[in-house]
């Protein structure tokens, strides 16, 4: 195992964690990316309860903390959370955590998203690992800061949403919840439509309404959208999978654009973000962003831990997204 750019955040010529990794993701603690892991987390298991095929009902999480050089399970306490290639039947399941960790950094750099500190680490025997630095504690002080995911917010569980209750939403209501419950929600509605054209455009067809939350800001205390986390291009992986995790809309409503084709494009995100409270102006501006960067995602595909192959995969399928967004 050969590892040519910094696992952490993909910068070219490193062998290991470049000094910004070293400092921001283990607070300056020496970690190679090559480990002794935990036997528990080398093995697969199989998670069969859930009712549709998706990347989270299959995706294992380990709070680990790093110990002398290894990788451990704890817990309490973990301030990393690991996760393994998932098991289940999934297309190129071995480059999960790789899409992970290529998506968190497309997000991060090339769309300057907030979002969890992040990176790759490899068994012995290459075996890939992707982990996620833990942003529900102020880093000083250690104190727990208070974190809601929207099914916490929305009051959803699978007793009283049945098995498919992650799904059954739209993102227009999430946005509702972000008016309400947010202490800048101006912004923060902003920040939220950013992502869903993001997940739009990089294929995450699994951004249900756990894997959003609202935080308290450690420094003011207020209520904001919590870092992105569980980016990834699940499309490669589920092939045949819808094309967003929830409806845009609220309701039966959809736009005459998708009524034509049955597709997401340009009009429903304008529509979307008129319903959701985002000006004309501040749509154009935002919206533009992501469609000139196809130079960056190409750079970006390319120093990833995805084999050549699955690349141009990923990059084709960021290709026919883009389109869609343009027109
Ligand atoms: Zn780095």
């Amino acid at each position: 195992m050969k590892i040519k750019n910094c696992p952490g955040c993909l910068k070219p010529n490193y062998s290991s964690f470049c000094p910004r990794c070293v400092r921001v993701i283990f607070n300056d603690e020496k970690i190679e990316p090559i480990v002794n892991i935990d036997p528990e987390l080398a093995a697969r298991t199989f998670a069969v309860k859930e009712t549709r095929l998706s990347i989270s009902g299959v995706q294992r999480k380990h709070s680990v903390v790093f110990r002398e050089g290894a990788v451990k399970i704890v817990i309490s306490g973990g301030r990393y959370i690991l996760k393994p290639i998932p098991g289940g039947r999934l297309e190129y399941i071995d480059f999960v955590p790789a899409n992970e960790h290529l998506t968190m950094q497309m997000a991060k750099q090339v769309f300057k998203l907030k979002t969890a500190e992040c990176g790759m680490l490899f068994s012995k025997s290459g075996e890939p690992y992707y982990f996620t630095k833990r942003f529900d504690r102020d880093i000083s002080s250690g104190k727990k800061l208070i974190m809601e995911d929207f099914a916490q917010i929305a009051g959803k569980t699978e007793e009283t949403g049945g098995g498919d209750y992650k799904y059954s939403f739209s993102y227009e209501k999430m946005a509702s919840l972000i008016m309400e419950f947010t202490t800048a929600p101006k912004i923060e509605i902003e920040i939220f439509f950013s992502l869903i054209i993001f997940n739009y455009l990089f294929s995450n067809g699994d951004a249900h309404i756990k894997n959003f939350s609202i935080i308290e800001d450690n420094v003011t205390g207020g209520r904001i959208l919590s870092p992105a986390y569980d980016l990834l291009s699940t499309g490669i992986h589920i092939p045949g999978e819808s094309d967003m995790a929830l409806d845009l809309f609220e309701g039966d409503f959809v736009t005459t654009a998708f009524k034509a084709g049955s597709k997401y494009t340009k009009e429903d995100f304008i529509v979307f973000a008129q319903k959701i409270g985002i000006n004309n102006k501040r749509f154009t501006s935002i919206y533009e962003q992501f469609l000139d960067r196809t130079d960056k995602v190409y750079e970006m595909t390319d120093r990833s831990f995805l084999r050549d192959d699955i690349k141009d995969i990923y990059f084709k399928r960021y290709l026919e997204r883009l389109e869609r967004l343009k027109y």
